[in-house]
């Protein structure tokens, strides 16, 4: 089989980026995913995603190795395996990165990444429904609204914030991030908008999608890129280019199987360094996460109350029926950013949840739930997960300084690479965390929320001292689910660079990587949007048109 244009993975930004392409009509264009089409029902119910965590066919269900700093957890990583990637189980939450991380990235020398080079490419893909002005776009294929589950404990706990001296925000994605409000959600009339959703609901005839392939490696000759080679054999050329969207861990994953990474480290695994590129797998950057809980009786405001059969049948039923009911909303909706020092960069974005969540399912509590209650959560979560009424609390280190590495395994393709994020292996990183912790006590413990909630429960009961503080933190922390910069774009004199400002692999001719590796750092926000608006931008830059007019309302 031969294309123009072979892209692998059609995840966030493979979706995007096959859509675009193929409007040049002349151009024949392949997007081969590992897994299937992305049309279950629970991909499109948005509060159907604990069907999807945990589920082979659909997640790929990484685990890191031990963490250190995380008293030696292994730290399970979700991540999408069908067409919409990670999108298929996100959270929803349509939040950008603030302007200074993209300004940081042109600033670093990578022409074209700044915050006014990439907003108008945030527009094209954002079809906003009840928004509009300059921030935001309202004819693109990623429909967002505001998030329909938002009550009584989201709103006690935005005022609670506001009587600490937060500022109110209405909008994320305007011109001040710090501050509480509820978010917006990549969900239209009660669907999830996966890339896959968004941008490819109508095939064009010139885009041939094959599912159920993976990728093994990249077909080099001379150190050009040929086409792909597939866990079954088959070849697929690619007469123009190849276009690595397999995120943050299957693109360093593909570009090592291929030859293409240190050297050193391919040569452990029997591998020839076709080009010995030292970032390949560095860098890696993740949001950890720290999730405080308090517990509630009040389980007639939690989401926790829908986990029971008659409610779980009920919601469904609603949804089926035209969408409408918390089946067909995100469980966020209330977010807050504050900064340490600067309220332009904060460093911490929290997000809170009327429930609390218990994903053991060899947890004893399980057992003694009432029958409804565990048939309810059959339906809806297949069981996994456990949900009590409460208030969940998770605090997201926007930019830590510890970074971490994606490696091969083996040089096995069916064998999951190994990931290390190395959570707080910075010292500063855990100490921010511990200040981010104080910030939320004080928020927790306005009469607005805490009228609302019995206290801190697990191990938070115990954490008075900082010392304990930092104990609870190893117990609870985890991903924040946006790993990124695995492979990532960097200036000439940056050693770890994977990528040129174009998205070209350097040293390899015809290969460019799209997706979240590819960030040349994290951002302060969420990455979904991000991978997208890079996509779009990415197609320009493919097909060689002008790069659509720079804007920037800051000025
Ligand atoms: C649980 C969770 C919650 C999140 N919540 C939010 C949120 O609320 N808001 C937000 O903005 N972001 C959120 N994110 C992050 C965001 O969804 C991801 O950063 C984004 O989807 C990454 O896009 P990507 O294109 O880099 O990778 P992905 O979307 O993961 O796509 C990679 C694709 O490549 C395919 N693939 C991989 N290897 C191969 C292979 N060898 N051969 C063929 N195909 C292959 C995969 O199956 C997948 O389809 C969340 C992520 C997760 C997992």
């Amino acid at each position: 089989m031969e294309f123009d244009y072979v892209i692998v993975g059609g995840g966030s930004a493979g979706c995007a980026l096959a859509a675009r392409l193929a409007e040049n009509r002349e151009a024949r264009v392949c997007l081969i995913e590992a897994g299937g089409k992305g049309r279950n029902l629970f991909i499109r119910m948005p509060a159907g995603n604990g069907l999807v965590f945990g589920n082979a066919k659909l997640d790929w269900g990484f685990e890191s190795v031990p963490q250190p700093a995380l008293n030696d957890r292994k730290i399970y990583f979700p991540r999408g395996r069908a067409l919409g990637g990670s999108s298929i189980m996100n959270g929803m939450i349509y939040i950008r990165g603030v302007p200074q991380d993209y300004d940081a990235w042109r600033e670093s020398g990578l022409s074209g990444w700044g915050f006014s080079d990439l907003l108008p490419y945030f527009r094209r893909s954002q079809g906003a429904v009840d928004r509009k002005g300059v921030w935001h776009g309202v004819d693109g294929p990623v429909k967002t609204e505001a998030s329909v589950n938002f009550g009584e404990l989201e709103e006690a706990f935005i005022e609670a914030a506001v009587a600490c001296g937060h500022q109110r925000l209405d909008d994320f994605n305007g011109l001040h991030r710090a501050g509480v409000g509820r978010t917006d959600s990549t969900v239209h009339r009660g669907i999830r908008q996966s890339s896959a959703i968004s941008y490819l609901a109508k095939r064009p005839s010139n885009l041939k999608i094959l599912t159920h392939r993976q990728a093994v490696r990249v077909i080099l000759e001379g150190g050009v890129a040929k086409g792909i080679e597939t866990l079954g054999k088959e070849k697929i050329y690619a007469r123009e280019e190849v276009i690595l969207c397999q995120g943050a861990f299957g693109t360093p994953q593909t570009l090592m199987l291929s030859g293409i990474g240190p050297a050193a480290h391919l040569s452990q695994h029997g591998i020839n360094a076709v080009v010995d590129l030292p970032g390949v797998g560095q860098s890696l950057a993740d949001h950890v996460d720290v999730s405080m809980q308090y517990g509630s009786d009040r389980m007639d405001l939690s989401l926790a109350r829908h986990q029971r059969l008659d409610r779980a049948a009920w919601l469904m039923a609603r949804w089926l029926f035209n969408g409408s009911g918390p089946g067909g909303g995100a469980f966020f909706s209330s977010v807050i950013f504050h900064g340490l020092n600067d309220p332009v960069m904060p460093e911490f974005e929290t997000f809170m949840t009327p429930m609390t969540v218990h994903e053991n399912m060899t947890d004893g509590d399980v057992e003694k739930a009432p029958l409804m209650q565990r048939l309810g959560r059959h339906l809806l979560v297949r069981g996994r997960q456990v949900a009590k009424p409460g208030v969940q609390i998770d605090i997201n280190l926007e930019r830590p300084k510890s970074l971490g590495t994606v490696c091969l395994a083996s040089a096995n393709p069916l064998d999951h690479p190994r990931i290390d994020p190395r959570f707080f292996s910075h010292t500063d990183d855990l100490n921010a965390m511990v200040a981010g912790v104080k910030t939320m006590r004080e928020i927790m413990a306005q009469p607005e929320i805490a009228k609302y909630v019995t206290g801190e429960i697990g191990a938070w009961q115990r954490a008075k001292t900082d010392a304990q503080i930092i104990e609870a933190i190893r117990q609870t922390a985890y991903t924040g689910h946006h790993p990124c910069s695995s492979a990532k774009m960097g200036p000439d004199k940056d050693p770890l660079a994977v990528l040129d400002s174009e998205l070209r692999v350097r040293g390899v001719d015809k290969l460019r990587v799209c997706d979240a590796s590819a960030m040349p750092s994290q951002i302060t926000g969420n990455l979904n949007a991000t991978v997208i608006a890079m996509a779009e931008r990415g197609a320009d830059l493919i097909l060689g048109k002008t790069p659509l007019v720079p804007a920037d309302p800051r000025i």
